[in-house]
């Protein structure tokens, strides 16, 4: 590891806080703070972006121009870790390590501000709000402070996977996500007069028994694709059929025409079905992220690069979890990595008992710092 002894012991410090004051999507303004405080303190630059919250500091100067990208909400889960530093904020938890993150990238704004001469070109570090709300990275590229970024790179801790190792691959590394919410309208009636009504529940139970046969039987079985009904709901009571009922989820997919053949199919058998049954369907549709999609020369070039200065280097298995970082490499080439933060079979991403180890910051804080010294000669020799 390159950082000190001294400055490990600061970062720690510094992830127990943000774990202990966690804040939601689009709320983060007391974390903004802090980071702000602290980067301002290391005599680095806070780019003016009209932002609410996150922010955008800038190292260096001139072309060419890379960015670094942390985000830093956390979700709407009451802790279960037992941990000392556990959230003060009772109901609000860092419960996809994005503590973590920011951490490390405070930690590489440091060593890059001490090694400021040797930057040539410029470094903007993206500390982003609202990443679980899949809003954050669409709010910063409207700033418009990234239109001279040439190439952007992130990560995402893993407490599945063993502290330190890191793992890039290639195109799709997280899923592409949608999300859906139907209403099923029928006619109610009393429980022993079916014949009198339209009945909203066995309809939607043969809609969502029905969805399944787009991954079953429409999409390639070459390719991953998941459709996961999650809440339903309709009724209240033993002898009455209820004239409504609700279902919702989520589609993941990896490829642009998966998930539009996917979509298609949805809207088939949702109407389709409800038509059979005498009811009627509204659909509403929410598009989430794209697919996050690695550049496939810049991903090779920084597996190759990571390798010369860390052992555990591997290609991950794809998430089928969606991230909003897609949304900068839709306009920037970028790559998106893995960095376990735990170990195989330790609860991940999103469980409220889901612990991930400091041990892990220091490798993060080498992947933003030897990979911004990397990017910059590579695309200044271009
Ligand atoms: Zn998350
Ligand atoms: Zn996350």
């Amino acid at each position: 590891m390159t950082i000190t002894s001294e400055h490990y012991d600061e970062l720690i410090k510094i992830r127990h806080y943000i774990h202990e004051n966690p804040e939601l999507s689009g709320q983060e303004f007391k974390t903004t703070q802090y980071l702000k405080d602290y980067l301002t303190d290391l005599g680095i630059q806070i780019l003016e972006t009209g932002l609410k919250t996150g922010l955008v500091a800038q190292i260096g100067s001139g072309q060419p121009v890379i960015a670094l990208r942390a985000d830093i909400d956390a979700l709407p889960i009451v802790e279960n870790t037992g941990l000392p530093f556990t959230s003060k904020n009772t109901g609000v938890m860092h419960a996809c390590g994005h503590d973590l993150h920011q951490t490390s990238l405070l930690g590489a704004a440091k060593i890059l501000k001490s090694r400021e001469h040797e930057i040539d070109g410029t470094i903007k570090l993206i500390f982003q709000h609202a990443e679980e709300s899949h809003i954050g990275a669409d709010e910063v590229l409207a700033t418009g402070v990234l239109a001279d970024v040439s190439a952007i790179i992130g990560y995402h801790n893993m407490p599945t996977l063993p502290v330190g190792q890191i793992g890039i691959r290639e195109k799709g590394i997280m899923a592409a996500v949608d999300q859906f919410y139907v209403t099923i309208k029928g006619v109610g009636s009393h429980a022993a007069y079916p014949q009198e009504g339209a009945d909203s529940i066995l309809a939607t139970s043969a809609i969502i028994a029905s969805l399944q046969q787009i991954v079953a039987r429409n999409i390639s079985p070459q390719h991953a694709v998941v459709v996961s009904v999650t809440h339903m709901t309709a009724g209240n009571t033993w002898n009455v059929l209820p004239d409504e009922a609700i279902f919702e989820g989520t589609i993941r997919t990896f490829d642009k025409d998966d998930r539009k053949l996917a979509k298609k199919r949805f809207y088939d058998i949702v109407e389709n079905v409800s038509s059979a049954y005498g009811v009627h369907a509204e659909i509403d549709w929410i598009l989430g992220p794209n697919v996050t999609y690695n550049d496939p020369e810049l991903s090779e070039f920084l597996f190759n690069e990571t390798r010369k200065w860390h052992d555990d280097v591997m290609v991950p298995e794809p998430s089928n979890a969606g991230e909003d970082f897609a949304t900068y490499q839709e306009q920037i080439p970028g790559v998106f990595a893995f960095i376990g933060s735990n170990a195989i079979g330790s609860p991940g991403l999103h469980f409220s008992d889901m612990t991930v180890k400091d041990e892990m910051l220091p490798v993060a804080v080498d992947y933003y710092v030897n990979n911004a010294f990397a990017l910059l000669e590579r695309l200044a020799q271009k």
